[in-house]
């Protein structure tokens, strides 16, 4: 049995509940980061105003973080 992961979230200690685009997240943090993206998606906020996204971001291979989109 593989021993649970913590959450990725920056300051936040709780066990993971599941992942987001392959990062750990605890189960109040994957509702928050699944509303934020709902946001997005309708326009509603931009992509760097995605405040919980872009904390958990650098831990996401393919963000456009990581591809050098910002410094
Ligand atoms: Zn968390």
């Amino acid at each position: 049995m593989k021993k649970k992961q913590k959450c990725a979230y920056p300051g936040c200690d709780e066990t993971q509940n599941g992942t987001w685009a392959l990062v750990p997240l605890c189960k109040n943090h994957l509702t928050e980061i699944r509303a934020e993206t709902a946001m997005h998606y309708r326009k509603s906020i931009r992509y760097h105003e995605r405040e919980h996204y872009l904390k958990i971001a650098v831990r996401i291979p393919w963000s456009q973080v990581n591809m050098g989109v910002y410094d």
